[in-house]
């Protein structure tokens, strides 16, 4: 007859329940704060942060600005590849922005095929710099075997903005950068 198999010393069990908690506590902690798709931080994550560096901003904290990511013509890579390789493009087009964003500076995926980045940003040329770089991180390789390439729109904060007239505007920038024929980077000029 086989021997039980005994795991002494394991651990009493009020630890091991209180390492279920801890382990529970994190997994709800990621659920809450990152995108299931992309593990990027999620829009709920950065919407809070946005209301954090905009009060900091008129404590008198330094400039920050935002940049608004759009996939050019995504529908189309869905309609043509399918749902699966949609979502594979989403992943990866994360995967290099993560890579291309400087230290500290937040990705979030903010809906869709749309991320959006809080950066410190002296000024719009500085923005402008950020902007392009990711622009091109994406345009330079293939992401999941498909070539893909991003708008990019972008404001400066300023200390009269809340998070939707900020975003409003890094959106209009967006906007000119589609309408401008996609795979560019528009930054809003003279918010200050
Ligand atoms: P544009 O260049 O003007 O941005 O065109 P677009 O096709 O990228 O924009 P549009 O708003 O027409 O389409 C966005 C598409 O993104 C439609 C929607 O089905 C797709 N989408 C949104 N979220 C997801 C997702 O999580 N996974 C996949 N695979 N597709 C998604
Ligand atoms: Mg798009
Ligand atoms: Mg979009």
């Amino acid at each position: 007859m086989p021997r039980k198999r005994c795991c002494w010393p394991c651990s009493p069990p009020h630890a091991q329940g209180a390492q279920r908690a801890t382990e529970r506590a994190a997994q709800l902690e990621r659920q809450a704060f990152f995108d299931a798709l992309t593990g990027v931080a999620n829009r709920w994550r950065a919407e809070a942060l946005l209301a954090s560096r905009l009060a900091d901003l008129r404590c008198g904290a330094p400039p920050f600005g935002v940049l608004v990511v759009d996939i050019d013509h995504f529908k189309g890579v869905n309609d043509r590849y399918g749902h699966g390789v949609g979502d594979a493009v989403l992943r990866e087009v994360a995967a290099q922005l993560s890579r291309h964003v400087r230290s500290g500076d937040t990705l979030a995926r903010w809906g869709g095929e749309e991320f959006v980045v809080l950066a410190p940003a002296a000024g719009e040329g500085e923005l402008a710099r950020l902007g392009e770089r990711l622009r091109q991180a994406v345009a330079a390789a293939p992401l999941a075997g498909h070539a893909v390439t991003v708008s990019v729109g972008g404001a400066c904060a300023t200390r009269k903005d809340v998070a939707a007239t900020l975003i409003a505007r890094a959106d209009r920038a967006l906007y000119r950068a589609k309408r401008a024929g996609r795979n560019r980077t528009v930054v809003e000029t003279g918010s200050e």
